[in-house]
């Protein structure tokens, strides 16, 4: 997110240097000597903008270059009145500013320690500035009393910029600001190791379903995992949970998965109106066919890691949906039915 600020703040930088330049050109044209000047340390500070983005020094970037293009349009209003429209361009600095804040905000709580001024205080000192510059012009008139046949034309165009850049800049960040709700939403859902829900994920989904759904839930549990870890290291094992899910995934299409726990993993499967994942019922015999199936495939297909072929099985415990009964007490049956199977040899499903 960082980069493309970055990258957007060059190219918003060359924009608004060169209309400095086109504007320079144009006051030098209707014959504003002060403002034909007053543009040279202003295209001066756009130059050092791009040293500070360069720096990534981007809130003072910020603060530095549009503050001097408020005080550049409202002393160009002063001079020539505000029949050109430059006031307007106090209006974008007021999204700038809070944008810049909460960027500041985020970088702070990252831990790097990095001061930013106020969006708020600022933007109604610019409100201020804004009155006292029209204000001005409304009760003396412009310094420079010129020619006006080029004000409409600027009026547009000035306010097409302002207006373009408000709905480009909005746009922009509300999509960066979706963007990152969709990675921290996916963050708190997904287990990081094996890309799965977590267990905290799939609880709020079983606890959401209809009263009415059918279907099996089934907990999984891998064999001596503690003794594949002890014999090939934890990457292994690491590597192994990661296999096992995509095995998973492979193979029961249409169910929900869940990382349950350590090398436990919850998957279930639902039919119920609303309920958008399976339009076919599903009951506890095709649970278990589906977990006879993982399993099998688990068992015949050893996991190769850094040149090893480690064979991996897997214990299941498969329980159907009954009326009444609370998540809790239909996660505890299939516990107990995989418990069942560790006991009486492993490498099985119990329904
Ligand atoms: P059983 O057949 O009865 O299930 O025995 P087990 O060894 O699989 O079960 P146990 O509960 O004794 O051990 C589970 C092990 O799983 C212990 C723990 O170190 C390991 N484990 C848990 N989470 C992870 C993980 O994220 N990565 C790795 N590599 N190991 C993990
Ligand atoms: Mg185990
Ligand atoms: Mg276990």
């Amino acid at each position: 997110m960082f980069f493309k600020a970055k990258k957007m703040t060059y190219a918003v930088n060359t924009v608004i240097l060169l209309l400095v330049f086109g504007l320079m050109a144009f006051f030098h044209m209707v014959d504003a000597p002060f403002l034909t000047y007053f543009s040279i340390p202003t295209a001066g500070v756009y130059v050092l903008g791009y040293y500070l983005i360069h720096k990534e020094r981007l809130d003072a970037y910020v603060w530095m270059v549009y503050l001097w293009l408020t005080f550049y349009m409202g002393i160009s209003t002063v001079f020539l009145g505000y029949a050109y429209g430059f006031h307007l361009y106090c209006f974008s600095m007021i999204p700038v500013m809070f944008v810049t804040e909460y960027l500041s905000i985020r970088i702070n709580r990252e831990g790097k320690k990095q001061k930013s001024l106020k969006a708020r205080p600022v933007s109604l000192f610019i409100a201020l500035f804004y009155l006292i510059c029209t204000g001005y012009v409304a009760y003396f008139g412009p310094i420079y009393v010129r020619d006006q046949s080029y004000a409409a034309l600027f009026w547009i165009t000035n306010a097409l910029i302002v207006f373009g850049f408000l709905i480009f800049y909005t746009d922009y960040m509300l999509r960066m600001v979706v963007q990152s709700e969709d990675k921290l939403r996916d963050m708190a859902q997904v287990d990081r190791l094996t890309g799965l829900y977590n267990r905290h994920y799939v609880i709020s989904r079983l606890e959401n379903l209809p009263e009415e759904a059918q279907g099996f839930l089934a907990m999984a549990d891998i064999d001596n995992f503690k003794k594949i870890n002890d014999t090939y290291g934890h990457n292994a094992g690491d590597a192994i949970l990661r296999a096992i899910a995509d095995k998973m995934r492979e193979l029961c299409t249409g169910c929900e998965l869940a990382r349950w726990g350590g090398e436990e993993f919850l998957i279930f499967v639902v039919s119920a109106a609303g309920f958008e994942n399976n339009a076919e019922k599903m009951f506890v015999k095709d649970g278990v066919d589906l977990m006879e199936r993982l399993r099998k495939k688990i068992e015949a297909e050893p996991i190769t890691f850094e040149d090893q072929r480690i064979n991996v099985t897997i214990t299941v415990g498969v329980e159907e949906r009954k009326r009444g009964c609370s998540i809790d007490e239909w996660v505890q049956e299939a516990d107990k039915k995989l418990y069942l199977g560790k006991t009486t040899g492993k490498n099985k499903v119990i329904a």
